[in-house]
């Protein structure tokens, strides 16, 4: 991914855990390194075609001005958010924040945090078998679409299919998604959750009805079994409502530990009996 970095820009503002610290304001200095395609603005040699650095050096100047943290870390966090959704042809930032006159009575150059930040591909699953279906595939498609760090790429149409896990139940109607985000998986995770309790889901039954069933398909190339959080989402390779609408949208996604596209993954299936 190219590059386009911003070194030493220095702003005077009111961070700081200390009183004297925001009530007087120091000066921070600010290094970014912006991720994005440098290519179409360089083939067309057009300000518009790119990010101009001049426009991002005032706006990390009037948010670190405009707001007041205690931590560096916590203006880090929220100046590189800031950027990647005011500017959409960002992918990533690594920011670091330098406080060269920090309180401490010692001799020093600079206390500073880097973080890097970017958006993640993720593919959702989404399922439900209980009451009006369709509305609820919506509902939590438009639930996505008002967060705003997700970005809902694509949505497959919806498939309606025989449940799963020998349950005796209602069909469900399945989907996957294409999102965008800029939440670690668990936080994405938690996102789910709280579109699923929105929808007034109870657990009752494993495998029982439901609903609204929000999964984590994949999320980038990652591969985690966590407690709580196993991603690619396990079995995956064995469901039809997963591999078919994922092989709708993203044919050529490949399955990261099992190395096979959709389309193949799909292929492989048993014929349904
Ligand atoms: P299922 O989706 O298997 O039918 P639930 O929706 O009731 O079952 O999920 C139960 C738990 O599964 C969640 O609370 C979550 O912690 C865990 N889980 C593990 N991996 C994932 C994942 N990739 N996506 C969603 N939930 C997951
Ligand atoms: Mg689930």
């Amino acid at each position: 991914m190219d590059e386009l970095r911003i070194r030493g820009l220095r702003v005077f503002a009111h961070h700081g855990v200390y009183p004297e610290e925001t009530r007087l304001g120091q000066t921070f200095v600010v290094n970014a390194t912006l991720f994005l395609s440098t290519r179409r603005g360089g083939l067309a040699d057009k300000l518009e075609d790119t990010v101009s650095y001049g426009e991002v050096c005032r706006f990390l100047t009037d948010f670190l001005q405009e707001n007041t943290w205690k931590l560096l870390e916590a203006a880090a966090e929220h100046t590189c958010r800031a950027l990647l959704l005011r500017y959409p042809l960002l992918r990533g930032v690594e920011l670091e924040l330098e406080k060269p006159s920090a309180p401490i009575p010692l001799p020093f150059d600079a206390v500073s945090v880097r973080i890097t930040r970017r958006w993640h591909r993720a593919f959702l699953g989404l399922g439900s078998n209980l009451g009006d279906k369709k509305a609820w595939l919506d509902g939590a498609i438009a639930g996505l679409r008002q967060n705003p760090d997700i970005r809902v790429k694509a949505v497959s149409t919806y498939l309606t299919t025989k449940p799963y896990g020998g349950v005796e139940q209602a069909d469900f109607l399945n989907a996957v998604a294409e999102v965008e985000t800029l939440l670690p998986p668990e936080e994405l995770l938690e996102a789910l959750h709280r579109l699923e309790q929105a929808a007034g889901r109870e657990r009752l039954i494993h495998w029982g009805p439901r609903t609204l069933d929000l999964d984590i398909l994949f999320y980038d190339d990652l591969v985690q079994d966590d407690a709580d959080l196993t991603i690619p989402h396990p079995d995956l390779q064995n469901r039809r409502f997963v591999l078919q609408p994922m092989t709708e949208i993203a044919p050529h996604f490949v399955h990261p530990v099992l190395g096979k596209t959709m389309r193949q993954l799909l292929d492989d299936l048993p014929e349904e009996g």
